[in-house]
């Protein structure tokens, strides 16, 4: 069994002190050198994951990227799959949820159970996409994020490089984390990067096709994911561990169920 290759927390700060001023390019280029074949982009569809894509092929067109298919995506984002593959040759390697775990919920609770409240969205998040992404980074150093500072409020204290505590402390890499809008939109446009046709549709996130709708002129670019929610955090439990205490139990119980049955 591979070892996995970790920093310690004193290594860490001091790689992101040193790479908080320097470009994208280096922070991509420092994390294949350390880490490939042990690192991931997190591939989900969005502008930023199009644009990390595109800057670490050009630096290793080895490159390797995951999405998490949760069954529910809009078609929009399979298409881009498949444009990636076309341009890149990059296969992104797919993680799907549980067939017995997402059986349980949906025959338990319905398919769009996301409507109810928010407990029952973030179940439905952790069966389709936050167990499926432990899977993914299980076997690997580190991942790439196309997370920004300026997204949302939880996000805003985000460095280059962290390690990820949720994920056995591995390596996790923002390094657009200091990008504008803008930055991201410029460089789509002058390198010529395929991107999600959802975005010419007025979406400006893409996630799941029940949880993800285009914001009106003068919205939060977040606004449109799970729009109908109250004061509740525009995260599906991926990047930051979400504490409701509504779910665990019921989730408790549809993992014992599908653990249970024999098909
Ligand atoms: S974003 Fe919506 S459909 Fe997708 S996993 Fe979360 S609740 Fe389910």
């Amino acid at each position: 069994m591979t070892e996995r290759k970790t920093l310690d927390e004193l290594e860490v700060n001091e790689l992101a002190m040193e790479f908080e001023d320097k470009e994208a390019q280096d922070v991509i280029k420092w994390a294949l050198d350390e880490f490939h074949p042990r690192i991931y982009i997190a591939w989900s569809g969005q502008a930023e994951d199009m644009v990390i894509l595109d800057i670490a092929h050009k630096i290793n067109p080895e490159v390797r990227a995951f999405a998490l298919d949760t069954g529910r995506m809009h078609n929009e984002t399979y298409e881009l799959i498949e444009k990636v593959r076309e341009k890149y040759g990059t296969k992104i390697e797919i993680f799907f949820p549980n067939q017995r775990e997402v059986e349980e919920m949906v025959n338990e609770y319905g398919v769009n159970l996301m409507y109810r409240d928010v407990a029952y969205r973030h179940l439905c998040c952790e069966i389709r996409k936050v167990r499926p992404l432990i899977r993914a980074l299980s076997k690997i150093d580190g991942w790439f994020t196309g997370m920004r500072r300026e997204q949302w409020a939880s996000r805003q204290n985000i460095r280059k490089i962290e390690i990820d505590h949720d994920h056995g402390q591995i390596v996790k890499i923002n390094p657009l984390a200091d990008w504008s809008h803008e930055d991201v939109w410029n460089y789509i446009r002058e390198n010529d990067v395929p991107y999600n046709e959802l975005y010419d549709k007025g979406f400006t996130s893409i996630g799941c096709a029940p949880c993800t709708r285009p914001v009106k002129p003068g919205e939060d670019p977040r606004a449109g994911r799970w729009w109908w929610e109250v004061n509740a955090p525009k995260e599906c439990g991926i990047h930051c561990s979400i504490e409701t205490g509504g779910f665990e139990k019921i989730m408790d119980s549809i993992l014992q169920r599908a653990e249970a049955r024999r098909d």
